[in-house]
This record gives C-alpha cells, sequence and structure tokens, in this order.
C-alpha cells in the first residue's frame, strides 16, 4: 500500500520555482530519509506535507486520501492530516513538565483517565516514565528527543515528520536515537519521513531514500541499493 503520493506537486515564491513539478510515492509503514544538500527544498517538502506551507499547484494524498489538490481547492488543516512532527530542537514547553508537555496535545480529545494511560504507554515507549516529573532543562539533549518523540507517538498520527531531528546530537547519541527511532516506527506500523543533510543517516534510519537536488528528485529508492550504488 501506498502512504503518500505526490502529484505534479510544486512551489514558487514570486518567479523562483523552488520545488518543480514533483511526482513520488512513498512506502506505506516504512522510513523515507529526504536528503540532499542545504537549499534543495526539504524543508519546503517536509512542510508541503504537514500542511505549514501550501503548494504552489498539485496534489498530496495520504493513504488515498486527498490532504491537498489545487484544483479541487482541498487543503486538510495540519491539525486534521494525521500526523505529528519532531524538530531538531525538541520544541518542548520549559514551564511544562515532561508527562505534561507529552499530554499538551491530547488534553482536549481525551477524558482525564484515558490521558494518563496514554502518557504513560507513550512514555514507556521512549524510556522514560521515570523521568515524567522533571523539567526539560533537568535532561539531556537526547532525553529531550526522546520526550518529543513520546509526544509526537502520543497523539496516535499515522504519520510523523522529522526535520532535521538528531542533528543537534552528539555522533553516538544519534547513532542510537537511529535505532530507537527506527525500532518505534516499525513496531507501531507508523510512516516516517526523516529529513536529514547527513547521507550516513539517511542509509542508516532510511528503508527508502529520496535524493532531492534543486528541488527535483535526483534518486529515489532502497536504502540497500542506494548504498550499493552511491
Ligand atoms: P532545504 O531544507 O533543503 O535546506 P528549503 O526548503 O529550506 O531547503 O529551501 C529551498 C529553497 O527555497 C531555497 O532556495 C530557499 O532559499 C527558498 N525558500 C525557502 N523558504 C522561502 C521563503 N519563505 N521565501 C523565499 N524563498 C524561500
Ligand atoms: P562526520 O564525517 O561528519 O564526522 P561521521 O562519519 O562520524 O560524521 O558520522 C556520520 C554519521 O554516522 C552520523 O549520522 C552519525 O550519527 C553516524 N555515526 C557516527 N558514529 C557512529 C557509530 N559508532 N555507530 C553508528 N552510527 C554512527
Amino acid at each position: 500500500m501506498v502512504a503518500i503520493k505526490l502529484t505534479n506537486l510544486t512551489k514558487r515564491y514570486r518567479d523562483t520555482e523552488v520545488i518543480a513539478p514533483l511526482n513520488l510515492t512513498l512506502p506505506d509503514q516504512q522510513i523515507t530519509a529526504l536528503i540532499g544538500p542545504s537549499g534543495s527544498g526539504k524543508s519546503t517538502l517536509l512542510n508541503m506535507l504537514a500542511g505549514l506551507t501550501q503548494p504552489t499547484s498539485g496534489q498530496i494524498s495520504f493513504d488515498q486520501q486527498v490532504v491537498f489538490d489545487s484544483q479541487q481547492n482541498v487543503n486538510v488543516s495540519p491539525a486534521n492530516r494525521g500526523l505529528a512532527m519532531v524538530f531538531q530542537d525538541f520544541a518542548l514547553w520549559p514551564h511544562m513538565t515532561v508527562a505534561q508537555n507529552v499530554a499538551f496535545a491530547l488534553e482536549t480529545k481525551l477524558s482525564s483517565a484515558e490521558l494518563t494511560e496514554r502518557v504513560a504507554w507513550a512514555l514507556d515507549q521512549v524510556g522514560l516514565n521515570d523521568l515524567r516529573d522533571r523539567y526539560p532543562r533537568e535532561l539531556s539533549g537526547g532525553q529531550q528527543q526522546r520526550v518529543a518523540l513520546a509526544r509526537a507517538i502520543a497523539v496516535k498520527p499515522k504519520l510523523i515528520l522529522f526535520d532535521e531531528a538528531l542533528s543537534a546530537l552528539d555522533p553516538q547519541l544519534r547513532a542510537s536515537l537511529q535505532g530507537e527511532i527506527s525500532n518505534l516506527i516499525h513496531d507501531n506500523h507508523l510512516t516516517a519521513v526523516f529529513v536529514t543533510h547527513d547521507r550516513q543517516e539517511a542509509l542508516r534510519i532510511g528503508d527508502h531514500v529520496v535524493l532531492i537536488h534543486d528541488g527535483a528528485v535526483a534518486q529515489s529508492g532502497r536504502a540497500t541499493e542506494l548504498y550499493q550504488h552511491p
């Protein structure tokens, strides 16, 4: 099954086309690493998937549901696309505990008993239940990123978008979080798009790798294939 389908997707800022007409399908229940040099259009593409940047034209669908279509005037809001995001700077609330940060996006949707259970489940997934009452400043960078990961899965998304999520961490921590993220995505049958400028990281974490150059797809394939033919 195909999770994400982009059809003739473009993005123009004034006269500059930063995403050329893009046609791409990304596999369901896998991690797609999106790699390319700075300025190639990775963030623009990720933000268009999220609904944070409006494409100039084209169509985006998730599991056959159209979330954006310029001709039919469809533009599903970010909150209704069934996705969560993880950012490089963690984006945690400093005045909230770990548990409160994870609960933040859930409060209007769940009863308090469900909320407690969901937060405990999400923190368990990243091994942080013992730190639930700490504040972000009391945690290491790796622990803060695990909180952000717990907050993302807590909403039970179908899709998680990672924007240079590990780029601020040291190499050893990155390697271990690459493994943890990969297990989390696969164990929960989620689909992920992981933006990175680091080729090694893309090949390690991606089941599928898409190489972007000047707003166009230069290569797309299984990580194992691209690894053998770099
Ligand atoms: P990457 O994430 O690969 O570094 P971006 O998606 O951030 O690339 O940028 C792609 C291109 O779009 C770059 O040339 C950048 O300068 C341009 N761009 C991004 N955002 C804007 C904007 N708001 N206005 C004008 N140009 C932009
Ligand atoms: P650079 O060439 O930029 O110094 P490295 O070649 O050391 O970087 O690392 C490139 C990628 O490999 C990084 O994404 C890093 O997270 C990962 N990495 C580094 N060390 C290890 C390791 N021991 N095990 C797994 N991955 C690692």
